[in-house]
């Protein structure tokens, strides 16, 4: 039913967060275990293929158009817990995109961030308050020049209240990484908030991606550090990253690097560079974040090349449902 609604192409269905009663807690977007259950009831057993089998269909021109396939991005400890119990029970094998600074004990921030904003003040205009309050820039004048941006975000995204799309705007648009982080900082420091004892919590382990692997859910490159706009480095810096990304994977899986050959783009932000420097590594699978045909990036239909598949968000699943 989810298919004769729209889609005819194949996809992936991506997820990131997921929260339970015990050490995951609930934040913006995160599921249950029983939401997963129902959104893969939503898409039906037989719609979705197992990540290899998928991989396979694609590589040989024999994927159907109405097959969908599980993946997984940024190393989210919660995947494991809530997730990878429901994945075993209904025996689907997924695709999990990993990302390496992890492992140098450089997780990506963001991850930090969001736990810290859901946990740590009573709701999120608690937060979103505290933090204007340490902004030293003029902010106001700033959300005033861009009035007829937010309020297009309102009505494209009503699910966002206004004091998310202003903070969202201010920390990407506004504020550098770094004076951004400064922010944060500060904010950590005044609830004493530690990020170093969440790690374990919040991230995949080596153990944790060795265990995927040996139960046969796939494991795919994701970059190493994770850069949030990824098509503004240069080709030498993706190569890098890239390169980086497949010799820690294939170092903790114990498996030559030949044996990785899928991957997501981080944020869904590439270029023709990334594509071509893919191609070199014997990448033969990438996924993007979104179910559009970009055309700023040159594409020119839906599943543009097979380093380009789309992925639908679970929200979107989420909401057909309810
Ligand atoms: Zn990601």
């Amino acid at each position: 039913m989810y298919f004769n609604k729209e889609n005819s192409f194949y996809h992936g269905i991506m997820f990131h967060h997921f929260h339970d009663e015990k050490i995951h807690s609930k934040s913006q977007g995160s599921i249950s275990r029983d939401e997963f259950y129902k959104i893969i009831k939503h898409i039906g057993l037989e719609n979705i293929l197992n990540a290899n089998e998928f991989y396979l269909r694609l590589k040989d021109n024999k994927l159907e158009n109405k097959k969908v396939c599980i993946t997984f991005d940024d190393c989210i400890k919660a995947q494991i817990d809530v997730a990878l119990p429901v994945l075993e029970d209904l025996k689907i094998k997924a695709f999990f995109f990993v990302y390496t600074s992890l492992f140098d004990n450089e997780p990506d921030f963001l991850e930090i961030y969001r736990h810290f904003r859901s946990n740590y003040f009573n709701n999120i205009d608690d937060f979103y308050k505290e933090f204007f309050k340490l902004l030293d820039k003029d902010f106001k004048t700033f959300l005033k020049d861009n009035n007829k941006f937010i309020e297009n975000k309102k009505s494209k995204f009503p699910f966002y209240s206004t004091n998310d799309i202003n903070f969202r705007l201010i920390r990407d648009s506004l504020l550098s990484k770094e004076e951004y982080k400064k922010i944060m900082l500060i904010m950590f420091k005044e609830k004493k908030f530690e990020p170093k004892k969440y790690y374990s919590n919040l991230f995949f382990s080596e153990k944790d991606i060795n265990q995927l692997n040996s139960l046969e859910h796939i494991v795919g490159l994701h970059s190493h550090s994770h850069h949030t706009m990824f098509e503004n480095l240069s080709y030498e810096e993706q190569k890098n990253e890239y390169i980086k990304c497949m010799k820690k994977i294939s170092e903790i899986i114990s498996k030559p690097q030949s044996h990785i050959k899928v991957m997501s783009h981080p944020c869904g932000s590439y270029n023709h560079d990334t594509l071509k420097i893919l191609k070199n590594l014997g990448i033969d699978l990438g996924f993007k974040a979104s179910m559009h045909v970009e055309k700023d990036r040159g594409m020119k239909k839906i599943n543009n090349s097979t380093l380009e598949i789309a992925r639908k968000d679970h929200s979107e699943i989420i909401k057909m449902i309810k």
